[in-house]
């Protein structure tokens, strides 16, 4: 039987991965991007990896190569700063089977080959979540990718144009073409939009006051602020304020910056000196509807955004990948159709997306404000957490698998 063939538009590291993960259950992929290999590796940027993001990693034999270059963290510090209640997470809060080095509770695999105890139960067993860096991230994907005789990569401007005239249709196009997605547009797919009050600036600091593997996630009136650990004494500061405000900072010299800084953080944590430029992005919650189109289907955030708290946005992206590995897996075993596939993918992912998209803006409506009416709300929220280890674990486990794993469980 013939190979079937995908398209990815994107390259980015959620179209890194989906071209990886198609390519390992039998496809034959092409994957293009106008941008060339120096310019994807360039963002400065560092993700929050959750469980799911590693069981992932772990199906596409990624982990291993992946692992010496994450920053594990094995506690995860949640302040409310307009009430001063606090709530740690540590990897005692985990599912149990995990912390206990037992089967990985990750999706099921889909090549149906046996596999080695997830990452969440090797030697970074006790890590709540793992911080990546953008550059070594993309550099490692781009590498299998180019190792992989199945993946064909068409990159920069000169690289042809995937569905040129004349070309021959091929089973699946995944667009992984980011939140404006040319893609979605073309085929008149809807996105619906909301933009907060808020945008976020992203900055890499040495920091007195943190141990080296915690992370923090500080509720503050005028945004979330997250400090995650790189490495030593480095973080990577991810604060959300208005836009306005975050401007006037992007404009600071150094010294006056962590000025500002030291008024933002608590006075245990002290930034000393800047890594890196100030700066600032945009934040919305976006979601696209349907999220597939005869042989289309958008992964990533050319099917959804969310604000970064609890860093969701690319964990997301790459369960959007993990659905369609399963799928495409049952397309090579002849179990599915493949013109059923982006059909069964739009159904399957819509609920998990719709609850992590309500989530995280319930999150930031909550504790973004200075409103006294919802601070016994806040209150009870933080005191539940701290005296129920159950309700800690569920929490806990719907930031880390996604919250529609907890019905699974
Ligand atoms: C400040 C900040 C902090 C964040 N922190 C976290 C975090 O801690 N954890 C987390 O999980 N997420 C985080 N996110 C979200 C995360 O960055 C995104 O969800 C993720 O980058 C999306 O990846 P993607 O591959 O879907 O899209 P992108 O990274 O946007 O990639 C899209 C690619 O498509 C290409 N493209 C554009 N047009 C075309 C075309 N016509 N044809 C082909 N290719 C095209 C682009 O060149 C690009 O390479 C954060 C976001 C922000 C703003």
């Amino acid at each position: 039987m013939p190979m079937s063939q995908a398209h990815v538009h994107g390259a980015g590291p959620t179209g890194c991965l989906a071209a990886l993960a198609l390519a390992q259950v039998g496809w034959q992929v092409h994957l293009y991007d106008p941008l060339d290999a120096p310019a994807l590796l360039g963002r400065q940027r560092a993700y929050a990896l959750t469980h799911s993001s590693a069981s992932l990693l772990e199906r596409l034999g990624l982990w291993q190569a992946l692992a010496p270059r994450l920053v594990p963290f094995s506690s995860l510090e949640l302040w409310d700063q307009g009430t001063d209640r606090q709530c740690h997470f540590s990897a005692t809060d985990l599912s149990p089977r995990r912390h206990m080095g037992g089967q990985d509770i990750g999706a099921p695999d889909p090549t149906g080959s046996a596999r080695s105890a997830g990452p969440g139960s090797g030697p970074d067993g006790e890590a709540v979540g793992w911080i990546s860096q953008h550059g070594p991230l993309m550099s490692l994907l781009l590498e299998q990718l180019r190792a992989s005789p199945q993946v064909s990569l068409h990159l920069g401007r000169s690289a042809s144009h995937p569905e040129a005239p004349g070309t021959a249709p091929v089973d699946l196009v995944v667009a992984a073409d980011g939140s404006q997605s040319p893609s979605r547009q073309a085929a008149g797919l809807g996105w619906v939009q909301r933009s907060y009050d808020q945008a976020c600036l992203t900055v890499q600091v040495r920091l007195r006051g943190s141990r080296a593997d915690q992370a923090w996630e500080l509720l503050r009136p005028e945004g979330p602020f997250a400090v995650l650990p790189l490495g030593g004494d480095a973080f990577q500061l991810v604060w959300s304020a208005s836009a306005r405000r975050l401007r006037q900072l992007e404009s600071l010299d150094g010294a006056a910056f962590l000025d500002q800084l030291a008024g933002a953080l608590p006075d245990q944590l002290q930034a000393e000196v800047l890594l890196d430029q100030p700066r600032a992005y945009p934040v919305a919650l976006g979601l696209a509807w349907p999220l597939a189109k005869g042989s289309l289907v958008l992964v990533g955030d050319s099917a959804h955004r969310c604000h970064p708290v609890g860093g969701q946005g690319l964990n997301l992206g790459w369960r959007d990948v993990a659905c369609l590995q399963q799928l495409a897996g049952r397309v090579t075993a002849g179990r599915l159709a493949p013109g059923r596939l982006a059909a069964a993918y739009r159904w399957r992912r819509w609920p998990d997306l719709a609850a992590t998209l309500l989530a995280t803006h319930l999150l930031v409506g909550l504790f973004s404000n200075r409103s006294r009416l919802l601070l016994p709300l806040r209150r009870l929220a933080l005191d539940l957490l701290n005296g129920a280890p159950l309700l800690r674990r569920l929490s806990l486990a719907a930031m880390t698998q996604g919250p529609c794993r907890l019905w699974q469980r």
